[in-house]
């Protein structure tokens, strides 16, 4: 059954691309989540991943405590459409008609494949685009501060899975070098640890140099022999076959989506790997944006939010222990009882 309050598929009018916005709940504010620009083989897989992507931030603005339920604008090129700068332009004005018609009930920011920019371009045609860039009085690119909550996720994982959150001489593997996996990777190797970096992207191997980290291939980093597995590119990548064969710890990452189905945070629980939710980990762009657009904090108010994760996190594991329960479970459970006082209130 189809849990969403709103989905929109058009075609936009300028660009001729499959826009696509889902509102997952607005039940304790107007729904939030990116613009994910992105290649599928089929425009209906770009429409699954609006849906997961919407749901997936309902959960995450509930268990950050945000006054936002969860949305996700989708832009779905296929493998062979041609997006040039006038065209990009054209799908990002599609992007603000669609978003406008949801009348401020769903706000959009930027995701994997757009920018602070694009969101600029947006705001031309909808009051509705956030994460504007910082020159502009905007949040601008929310990586910083994800990194920042990803970094103190992988110490509270860390301490609950072996005891010290101490990074030091652990190995950790990171998968994904891109906007927020470059910055975990330079702060985890200021702070010692011990490296393996990988990327489809070759020319991430210079940043694996520069820190001193072994370089291994996504297949190879993803089963390395490690304290904690940190998945920092695409969703789905902890599969039921891929879990078999992990010698992690613990997995603590940003990527959106890390479980094929929900059925594998049981398969992580019996072989005893810890596995913090992906929706608090890396909720550190969109408290950050919510208290710098929405709350007019200052810089450094905003990112002392974003610390919060840790709390939040240790609140997850101590109530997965609690009820014997897996930490998808637990923080699914926070989740639903904020939505529900807040259906009641
Ligand atoms: P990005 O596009 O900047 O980087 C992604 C990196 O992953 C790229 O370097 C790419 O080459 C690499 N990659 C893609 N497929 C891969 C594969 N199969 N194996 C190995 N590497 C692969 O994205 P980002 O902003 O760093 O975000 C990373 C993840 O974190 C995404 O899932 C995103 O949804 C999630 N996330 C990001 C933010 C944020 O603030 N940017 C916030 C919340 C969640």
């Amino acid at each position: 059954m189809l849990e969403h309050e709103r989905v929109v598929i058009v075609v936009g009018q300028r660009s001729a691309l499959a826009v696509i916005v889902a509102v997952h709940s607005t039940v304790l504010g107007r729904a939030v989540g990116g613009c994910r620009l992105w290649r599928y083989a089929d425009w209906r897989d770009g429409l699954e991943d609006a849906l997961r992507l919407s749901e997936a931030m309902t959960l995450k603005c509930a268990l950050a405590g945000l006054p936002h339920g969860g949305g996700k604008c989708v832009i779905a090129l296929s493998a062979d459409s041609e997006l040039t700068a006038e065209r990009r332009r054209a799908v990002m004005l599609d992007v603000g008609d669609a978003v406008d018609s949801f009348d401020g009930s769903y706000g959009v920011g930027e995701d994997v494949g757009t920018t602070a920019e694009d969101m600029l371009v947006v705001r031309e045609r909808t009051r509705y685009a956030y994460c504007l860039p910082a020159s502009q009085g905007g949040a601008g690119e929310p990586s910083e501060p994800t990194a920042n909550g990803v970094r103190a996720a992988i110490g509270v994982t860390l301490g609950r899975a072996l005891g010290t959150s101490d990074v030091a001489g652990r190995r950790i593997s990171v998968i994904g070098l891109g906007q927020v996996g470059e910055r975990v990777a330079r702060r985890l190797a200021s702070d010692g640890a011990q490296l393996v970096l990988s990327d489809i992207d070759p020319t991430k191997r210079q940043l694996a140099q520069e820190l001193g980290a072994r370089w291994l291939d996504p297949e190879g980093a993803l089963i390395a022999e490690a304290d904690v597995l940190v998945p920092a590119a695409l969703g789905g990548v902890l599969t039921e076959a891929v879990v078999g064969n992990l010698r992690c710890a613990a997995i603590a990452g940003p990527a959106n989506n890390q479980l094929a189905d929900d059925s594998v945070a049981d398969l992580l629980h019996r072989r005893g790997i810890l596995w913090a939710p992906d929706f608090v980990v890396n909720a550190g762009g969109v408290i950050y944006a919510s208290a710098k657009e929405f709350d007019g904090c200052s810089r450094d108010d905003a990112m002392a939010r974003v610390g919060a994760i840790s709390n939040t996190l240790g609140a997850v594991f101590d109530a997965a222990e609690a009820h014997a329960t897996t930490p998808l479970a637990a923080a699914r459970r926070v989740a639903n009882d904020r939505l529900a006082a807040a259906r009641r209130a």
